[in-house]
């Protein structure tokens, strides 16, 4: 099923991700559900939803946990997968820019 913000996030994921760099992972964050979906959605698992997508988390090894600054979030592990190989392209890219001589600044 495809949905507006499935395709929002493939479309800025496809922006930061060098292509000939990384093979994009299968799964890809992206909340398809409403606010009340997923509220109902939440009651039904122990840990309740990922944070970034609709991912019903019932294992405590399904997830890992974000904490920042004013919020603890719950990321399920193929959004952090998502995540950990998204910086890792952006790193790269920054590199093959700065030895390239390009002001990396404009990212
Ligand atoms: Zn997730």
């Amino acid at each position: 099923m495809t949905t507006l913000s499935t395709i929002y996030w493939n479309a800025n994921a496809a922006a930061t991700v060098a292509p000939s760099v990384v093979t994009r992972p299968r799964h890809t964050p992206g909340v398809k559900l409403t606010h009340e979906e997923r509220m109902v959605k939440s009651d039904q698992h122990k840990f309740g939803l990922c944070s970034d997508c609709d991912a019903g988390l019932d294992d405590r090894a399904d997830f890992v946990v974000g904490k920042h600054a004013t919020y603890t979030r719950l990321l399920c592990n193929d959004c952090s997968a998502y995540y950990a190989q998204a910086c890792t392209a952006l790193r790269v890219q920054r590199f093959l820019k700065s030895i390239d001589g390009v002001d990396v600044c404009d990212m």
